[in-house]
């Protein structure tokens, strides 16, 4: 009798502290746990759930959180609150800012002798709190009357007191480029107007004779603008030709030109990371077409291009392949290799419609390979033909 009645006791006793035992665990035990930083970056990504290290006796996904009252566009301490199996959980998340602002635009820059660099041109300074940054920089360490190789700091703070200081590389350089030929026997075979559906087409074959040539491409056809960044990769030069290539847009003025000659820099930028600095002008430096929309605005710029850093081609070669459309391709192979001077520059174009320029382009290199020319793109030294300026 007594022991029915002891094992009754411990059945009631058992049964009890399981009943406390989960009472405490479901009601009186914190049940959602939160990590240490409650902290998010303004006008970052905020993410509730990850505030939370434990969840006891559930899931993450039974929890559910109110967080309007948070404001990420603005620094501060906001209230949100979890709500997990029925009860709340108040949080405080506070909204900061500790990232330093980007500098972007500092590629490495070359600018001619004697010239003043422009520094600020294509630099932007970006931050994570969206105000607008002021910036300043230190250029005493450049002597643009002297080549070399110098660095010039920029720095800036953002009104958290984030700060960035970042270098930038200045190559003074005596001048892109040479008005000398060089010995050498050298094709600089030059694609205006690109990137197009040819580009690829004229990369195979170029690929195919181990040549290197240059692109002067535009904004007109973007959907090709991977190519830009085949192009280079494959080892060939990127030049600009203007962005609309539209005469009356970029010869209306001095500004409209450079306007437009950015736009196409910062295009090529974003694929091959800098922009280059060998320019052609549309309808090349003697145009005379540019008269109707300013007088003698050739003159100012050729001037001004290189005071700029960058250096302009025009040809010694013609395919004369802008003499039409789909001119004939024996003409063009007639026409594309009448130069022999030491350093031909070739003039060739990269558009839907110049389809007989690539058919015309493997004898055109033959007929240069078999006398013993080989195939360079553009770089610092390349001899440089300019016609002259008629405007
Ligand atoms: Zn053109």
């Amino acid at each position: 009798m007594k022991n029915k009645k002891n094992i009754m006791i411990g059945t009631i006793v058992i049964v009890l502290l399981a009943l406390g035992l989960f009472i405490y665990q479901k009601f009186v035990k914190q049940q959602l746990h939160f990590k240490d930083d409650l902290t998010v970056e303004i006008n970052g990504k905020f993410d509730p759930l990850s505030y939370i290290s434990e969840v006891e006796h559930g899931n993450i996904k039974e929890v559910t959180c109110q967080s309007k009252n948070l404001n990420i566009k603005k620094l501060g301490e906001y209230e949100i609150v979890y709500t997990y199996k029925n009860r709340d959980y108040e949080a405080m998340i506070q909204v900061v800012d500790t990232t330093k602002p980007v500098f972007n635009g500092l590629n490495d820059l070359a600018v001619s002798i004697n010239t003043t660099p422009d520094l600020k041109a294509g630099v932007e300074v970006s931050d994570n709190s969206l105000e607008e940054i002021k910036y300043k920089i230190d250029d005493k360490k450049i002597d643009t009357s002297k080549e070399g190789t110098y660095e010039v700091t920029y720095s800036a703070k953002d009104s958290s007191g984030n700060k960035i200081i970042a270098k930038r590389k200045i190559e003074v350089i005596k001048k892109i480029g040479s008005e000398q030929q060089s010995n050498e026997k050298v094709v600089y075979l030059t694609f205006d107007d690109g990137p197009s559906e040819n580009t690829k087409k004229i990369m195979d074959i170029l690929a195919k004779y181990n040549a290197k040539a240059t692109f002067f491409v535009t904004g007109r056809n973007q959907k090709y603008n991977y190519l830009i960044k085949d192009a280079y990769n494959a080892g060939h030069t990127i030049g600009l030709h203007t962005y609309s290539h539209d005469y009356q847009t970029v010869y209306s003025s001095v500004e409209a030109y450079f306007d437009d000659l950015n736009k196409v820099g910062q295009m090529v930028k974003n694929e091959i990371g800098f922009v280059p600095h060998y320019i052609r002008f549309p309808g090349g430096s003697s145009n005379t077409i540019s008269r109707k929309y300013c007088q003698g605005i050739m003159s100012t710029l050729t001037k001004e291009v290189i005071e700029k850093g960058y250096q302009y081609y025009d040809w010694n070669g013609d395919s004369t392949d802008a003499s039409g459309n789909h001119v004939a391709v024996d003409k063009l192979i007639r026409n594309g290799t009448l130069c022999h001077d030491n350093n031909v520059m070739i003039l060739c174009h990269d558009t839907q419609a110049k389809d007989t320029t690539v058919q015309a382009l493997p004898a055109i290199i033959e007929h240069y390979r078999n006398l013993g020319y080989t195939f360079k793109g553009i770089d610092d030294t390349t001899y440089t033909p300019q016609q002259g300026v008629n405007n």
